[in-house]
């Protein structure tokens, strides 16, 4: 999408801190960090604004992501455990409008989360 800043991102007039990639998924760090390990996973394809989207043929695309996810998390050595999140509407606090999960890590992860 011409006016999606994460397809910019992917194409790379946006520049970021990736950190791996799939054929389907991009990892980059977030710009404004909530955790010591703050990365966003992304479909390279603008398959969704948000997870309510989401359906059966996207089910090859999700599981690259959360594999995605365990390679990072296992890198960084979230070993005292970790957290994908996905925000779903403004109310949520999603703001960029391309589907994406946060992986959170490396301090402690209070729940329920506020
Ligand atoms: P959400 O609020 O769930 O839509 O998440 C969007 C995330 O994108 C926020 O955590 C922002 O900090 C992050 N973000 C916005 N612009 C950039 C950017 N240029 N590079 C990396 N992360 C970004």
């Amino acid at each position: 999408m011409a006016d999606c800043l994460f397809c910019k991102i992917v194409g790379g007039s946006i520049p970021s801190e990736r950190v791996a990639e799939t054929e389907r998924i991009l990892a980059f760090r977030d710009i404004n960090p909530a955790a010591p390990t703050h990365v966003l996973l992304i479909p390279k394809e603008h398959v969704a604004d948000s997870a309510e989207q989401l359906h059966g043929e996207h089910g090859l695309m999700l599981a690259e992501l959360f594999g995605l996810a365990a390679e990072i998390a296992a890198e960084a050595h979230l070993e005292e455990g970790w957290r994908l999140v996905t925000n779903v509407g403004a109310g949520a606090g999603q703001s960029v409008f391309h589907f994406h999960v946060h992986l959170l890590g490396g301090r402690p992860l209070g729940w329920p989360p506020g």
